[in-house]
């Protein structure tokens, strides 16, 4: 494994992690989300990744109780959780003083741990002022029930904004976004958020690195029993792997194989691979249901260290859609 600092701040994070969304408390069994778990500290990731509204806080449990039984140095690894979708009633979601402290404690008790190292700001919150959300996340680090905060999906001018209030009202500023980042969806990583890495130090977890299962080539010729897509509420994902813009990608999917093929590896890897390239991505969150899919996806980082310019020249000519960097002049 390889760790890197996350953005400008001294928490160390490998370059693969782990999260749980969609698998844990639903569609794996608590036994499969401990193997995985096992296979991921033993391969060296140290970043677990969790939010409240994973299965509704199932997710965390299910982490929590495994964190627990492995008694693993509290030291060796960083645990997160997220607020923003806590609850349908007022006061139950979005970025408030009153839901990020609730929502904190909640999460420390599902996890079982006596502080999160990552905390974040799972969407931005237009009916709470900014101010509230940097002072309350601010208060919680002060209080040392979180050690770093974030933000994910969030605009590049809201965060500036946020490190803007931070600055002057002398509080501790989000080190890390988590936006999505994979092949067909890279437009915000590698152009929006430039100023981010440069001017503010900030670093990135990126999630859906295959695209929940698309970038796999498994999704190819329909949507087979056993996988994400075929979980009967998840209905949004089968539109979105059924849909017009998922049949414009087959091609590229298949292109993508071949490619893959002719270097000797698989397409997850290359499609992770292709995601650690970015230097603006610190830590690439991976998702998997089986163990074997986990093994095969830790192979991206050796893939990534010797693949080239020229590689990855080939793929900008499959998918076409390299971000145009703003003309500045
Ligand atoms: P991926 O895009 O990598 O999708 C993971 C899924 O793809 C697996 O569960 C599995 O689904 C399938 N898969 C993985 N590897 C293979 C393989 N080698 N061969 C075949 N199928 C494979 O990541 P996720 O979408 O799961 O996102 C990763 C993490 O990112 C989440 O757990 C979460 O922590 C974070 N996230 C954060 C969000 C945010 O808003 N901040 C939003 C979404 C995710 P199956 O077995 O069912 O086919």
């Amino acid at each position: 494994m390889e760790y890197t600092r996350l953005g400008k701040s001294g928490l160390q994070i490998s370059r693969l992690s782990f999260g749980s969304w969609v698998t844990f408390g639903h569609q794996i069994q608590n036994d499969t989300a401990k193997e995985l778990m096992h296979l991921a500290y033993d391969s060296g990731i140290n970043f677990f990744d969790n939010a409240e509204v994973y299965a509704h806080g199932a997710s965390e449990e299910v982490m929590g109780k495994i964190l627990k039984e492995a008694a693993w140095q509290r030291s060796s690894y960083i645990v997160s959780s997220k607020a923003f979708w806590g609850g349908k009633k007022p006061n139950q979601n979005g970025l408030s003083r009153k839901h990020l402290v609730e929502a904190c404690h909640a999460a420390l008790q599902r996890l079982q741990v006596d502080y999160l190292d990552l905390f974040y700001c799972h969407r931005p919150d237009k009916n709470t002022p900014l101010e509230e959300t940097v002072f309350t996340m601010d208060m919680l680090v002060r209080q040392g029930k979180i050690l770093y905060w974030g933000t994910s999906e969030w605009e590049a001018a809201t965060i500036a904004e946020a490190h803007a209030i931070a600055r002057r009202e002398h509080l501790i500023p989000p080190i890390v976004e988590q936006p999505q980042y994979h092949m067909f969806h890279r437009e915000r990583v590698e152009i929006e958020y430039h100023n981010l890495y440069e001017w503010y130090g900030m670093g990135t977890t990126t999630w859906s690195p295959l695209a929940s299962g698309l970038l796999t080539g498994k999704y190819n010729q329909g949507l087979p029993e056993n996988t994400r897509a075929s979980l009967p509420d998840l209905v949004w994902l089968k539109e979105l792997l059924v849909g017009p813009q998922a049949q414009k990608n087959i091609a590229k999917i298949q292109a993508l194989q071949a490619l893959a093929q002719e270097l000797n590896t698989s397409l997850p890897c290359l499609a992770i691979a292709w995601c650690l390239r970015f230097h603006g991505v610190s830590s690439v969150i991976l998702g998997a249901s089986k163990s074997s899919q986990l093994k095969e996806n830790l192979g991206a980082l050796e893939l990534s260290s010797r693949l080239n310019q020229e590689v990855w020249q080939r793929v900008e000519e499959i998918l076409e859609n390299q971000p145009k960097t703003p003309d500045f002049g």
